[in-house]
């Protein structure tokens, strides 16, 4: 079964190179997480996970931004929808995403809540222009890559006079929910593949406390399989060598000093803030909250939102899947009560979470 797997590669015989190779470089486990998405889908979509040597374990972690989005944010979203005179514009993903009493903002819109999806957070403000008797409010949810569009939009609409346009600021920044993970003895990590997309934008500097803080191994991978083995042969060397490194293996899109214009748009608009995650709970300076000179744009400010601990949905053990504590398998509720036609927890209404990628890839 594996060796078929392989030969689908489009790098099959260096992937099986890098595979040997990786076999004499491992001392011991080695227990790797992921914390993208789109590394999440690659793993299981390619078949790359039932070829890793034996001692290698996989852990998927908070690398969805859907899936991490907090329910009492959902809950926030779903109240303002039925706001008078308000009109909630967001990224599609978000619309299946239960909050605590297995509402949803689809269901709100079912329900005459007006909330229009949108791909790129620019089209809100043609929105606010078409409708000038509503505030139109976008959902700002994602980590590093979505936030600099969303404060390029905000100066936009500075520039525009544009009165009705908001944002709710809720982004999350990676490295802070990296450095929580590490704190939590129960996690147990070893390595990260940090994410491709979020390191376009901070670089790689931001990681730099993996090593330094915890003489742990983080390697910025590209998306294809061999990507992904190279930068875990890189992972098992250095740490045969006793050698902890942030590397930046991804040269040919990821720069290492990121993209500094986008990080300053980000940075004018935004400023470091504390932010909940769905499973991490409160991450000290993991989220962006506006800075006062923007303080007319925040759509928290002016419907004052709460954004606050609650229980988890009942049953639902995404918060142990987001840490990598549990396999989705292991939750009681997989493929029974929660399914991707059906989802009980984020994890398995994003096509890049955990749950869903176990679902869909049929991972034993
Ligand atoms: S299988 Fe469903 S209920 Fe269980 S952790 Fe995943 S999303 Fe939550």
């Amino acid at each position: 079964m594996g060796l078929k797997i392989l030969e689908q590669f489009h790098d099959a015989e260096l992937c099986r190179g890098v595979l040997d190779r990786l076999r004499q470089e491992l001392d011991g486990e080695l227990r790797f997480m992921e914390v993208c998405g789109t590394h999440t889908v690659s793993i299981f979509q390619s078949g790359l996970r039932s070829l890793l040597p034996e001692g290698i374990v996989h852990l998927s972690g908070p690398g969805c931004p859907v899936c991490v989005t907090h329910e009492s944010e959902v809950n926030a979203f779903i109240e303002l929808a039925g706001r008078d005179r308000v009109i909630i514009a967001t990224f599609g993903d978000l619309m299946r995403v239960p909050g605590n009493r297995g509402r949803s903002l689809k269901l709100a819109q079912a329900e005459g809540g007006r909330v229009k999806v949108l791909y790129s957070p620019f089209e809100a403000l043609a929105l606010a222009r078409q409708n000038p008797n509503h505030t139109v409010v976008f959902l700002g949810v994602g980590f590093e890559t979505t936030a600099p569009a969303v404060a390029a939009t905000v100066k936009m609409a500075e520039d525009q006079n544009l009165d009705n346009f908001r944002v709710l600021a809720l982004h999350k920044t990676v490295p802070p929910a990296l450095g929580a993970l590490l704190d939590d003895p129960g996690c147990n990590i070893d390595a990260f593949i940090l994410p491709g997309h979020v390191s376009t934008i901070i670089g790689t500097a931001p990681y730099g406390f993996i090593a330094e803080r915890y003489g742990k191994q983080g390697v910025v991978a590209g998306f294809e399989p061999l990507d992904i083995l190279r930068a875990l042969l890189f992972i098992a060397r250095r740490r045969r060598q006793g050698r902890p490194e942030v590397a930046n293996l991804y040269r040919r899109v990821v720069a290492d000093q990121g993209n500094p214009r986008a990080l300053e748009i980000m940075y004018e608009v935004f400023e470091p803030a504390d932010a909940l995650w769905r499973g991490l709970g409160l991450i000290p300076g993991s989220g962006l909250a506006f800075r006062q000179r923007y303080a007319r744009f925040d759509a928290g400010r002016e419907f004052g939102v709460k954004v606050q601990e609650t229980p988890p949905l009942p049953g639902c053990r995404c918060g142990e899947v987001l840490k990598g504590k549990l396999n989705p398998n292991q939750c009681p509720l997989f493929e029974k009560a929660c399914t991707p036609a059906k989802p009980v927890g984020p994890c398995m209404v994003s096509t890049e979470g955990s749950c869903a990628a176990y679902y869909k890839y049929q991972v034993g």
